[in-house]
């Protein structure tokens, strides 16, 4: 018999299949009953509510002991309106097959009660708990929204290289790719490790970004965005780092920093709205169950305007807090790049609604970013979001050789294997912005998670990889 997805016979049309066969097929998340019936919650990740299904002891007695918690089984019956509260259909029973059994003395998933910390310690199981099945509902959904909000703008989607050679940024943070031999790499007359021979012919690793790659499409296709995997060896053990992350940046020729301000609100407004219209139940469930304040996060960040803030004056409203007696961790003055903790009270605390910050000092931003004529501030766009912190990174690129290549030269930046990217200010430059937004920082605002591992299906960090 044909099968029929729970999320089918809950959601889209129980009418039409009231009392006729259907076929479920799923994983089981309780059992219990008497002597007389027996009530299983069946679950088959197409959506966060189970199917319940009765059964007859007398007739199943033998399927019904095989089934625990975490058995996997086939269910032929009828789809009948529920007699008890808590759903309105329910199947009655036919036929039962157990394709899997779970061992109860051993399954680790037992009915409820378990902390996040120890369900990272079954990441290959987590996923089948009412939690991380609407995470992943969510993940998936916020993907798709990314791609529709893009293309339905005319952006294109842009692949850029996982292996890279260019080690201007963040080099210390990269992982190293290569196929020498680590116990016996060749070596020049000097001692020091010969590239040369190694597979690339150079020293590479794996990406910390795409967007120096991403440029070279906008300033040929006028507006691409990227969608991919980025890792960095950061050794920071905080709940919003990842050693392997998704970052999405796009990336646009002519667009200046309202340009880019006004698309990064309307990107993640688009993506919030997308949950709060497609993924109602697994939102509800989470808001019940991980943060009740979440549906009133996600629903108070599309009916507002984000604040755009001057880096100056944000310090001059930290400062008055501080002059007024708020405590801080770590000092404020004009200069200092901003710790969560400032971020959260500018967010938080003073404007309560998310805010754009812009115009950042150049010495703590990267040196791509479009100088301002002040000669002290950049056109960086951080966005900051409320339990979160930074989500986005941004900025109106700096199009001008001259004023780009003192900036390199000042920073004394390695930029011997870059000349493709400075052709890009050397033919044809053109005024252009873009940003990264981290899709796990996105999804800890969407879902109300608190840590960063728990929103990806296998999270990589310092000293884990098992799964
Ligand atoms: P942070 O200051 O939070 O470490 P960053 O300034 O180093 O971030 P960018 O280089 O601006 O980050 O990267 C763009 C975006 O990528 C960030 O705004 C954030 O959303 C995300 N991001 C950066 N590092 C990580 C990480 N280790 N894990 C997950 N997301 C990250
Ligand atoms: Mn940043």
């Amino acid at each position: 018999m044909k099968r029929t997805e729970i999320r089918q016979l809950l959601k889209e049309n129980p009418a039409a299949l009231l009392n006729r066969e259907v076929c479920v097929k799923g994983w089981v998340r309780t059992k219990r009953g008497n002597k007389n019936v027996a009530f299983i919650a069946l679950n088959d990740g197409s959506v966060i509510h189970n199917i319940q299904i009765v059964a007859d002891p007398a007739k199943f007695d033998d399927e019904l002991r095989r089934i625990t918690t975490g058995a996997c089984i086939c269910v032929e019956g009828t789809l009948v309106e529920s007699q008890g509260s808590g759903q309105a259909v329910e199947v009655q029973a036919g036929r039962i097959i157990v394709y899997g059994e779970a061992d109860p003395d051993s399954y680790p998933l037992q009915k409820k009660g378990h902390s996040m910390e120890f369900l990272r310690e079954i990441g290959h199981l987590r996923l089948r708990t009412n939690t991380f099945g609407a995470v992943m509902r969510l993940r998936h959904q916020m993907s798709y929204a990314i791609h529709t909000f893009f293309h339905d703008r005319g952006f294109f989607y842009f692949h850029t290289p996982l292996i890279t050679a260019s080690d201007c940024e963040g080099a210390g943070e990269m992982f190293h790719v290569s196929t020498l031999d680590p116990e016996n790499p060749p070596r020049k007359e000097n001692g020091l490790i010969d590239w040369d021979q190694d597979f690339f012919g150079k020293f590479t690793a794996l990406t910390v970004s795409g967007q120096l790659e991403g440029e070279l499409g906008a300033t040929s296709l006028g507006k691409i965005y990227t969608f991919g995997p980025t890792f960095r060896a950061e050794n920071s053990n905080t709940p919003r780092h990842l050693a392997e992350f998704w970052m999405i940046e796009p990336e646009m020729a002519f667009y200046d920093l309202d340009d880019l301000t006004a698309l990064e609100e309307e990107f993640i407004k688009h993506c919030v709205r997308w949950a709060l219209d497609h993924c109602m139940d697994d939102l509800e469930f989470l808001n019940k169950m991980i943060d009740p304040g979440l549906l009133d996060r996600l629903r108070s960040v599309i009916d507002t305007d984000f604040v755009r803030l001057p880096y100056t004056e944000g310090i001059r409203i930290l400062e008055e807090a501080v002059a007024n007696g708020r405590k801080f961790e770590f000092p404020v003055s004009w200069g200092v790049d901003l710790a969560s903790e400032h971020e959260r009270y500018l967010v938080e605390e003073h404007f309560r609604k998310p805010v754009i910050m812009i115009d950042y000092p150049k010495e703590i931003k990267a040196f791509y970013m479009k100088q301002n004529d002040d000669g002290r501030t950049v056109q960086g766009t951080d966005v900051l979001f409320p339990q979160i912190g930074e989500i986005i990174g941004g900025s109106v690129r700096e199009e001008n050789y001259d004023k780009l290549m003192t900036r390199i030269n000042e920073l004394g930046i390695p930029m011997k294997d870059m000349w493709w990217y400075l052709d890009t200010r050397r033919y044809g430059t053109c005024p252009h912005a873009g940003f990264g937004l981290g899709f796990e920082r996105l999804m800890l605002f969407v879902t109300g998670m608190a840590n960063i591992r728990d929103v990806i299906p296998f999270p990589r960090t310092p000293k884990t990889a098992e799964f």
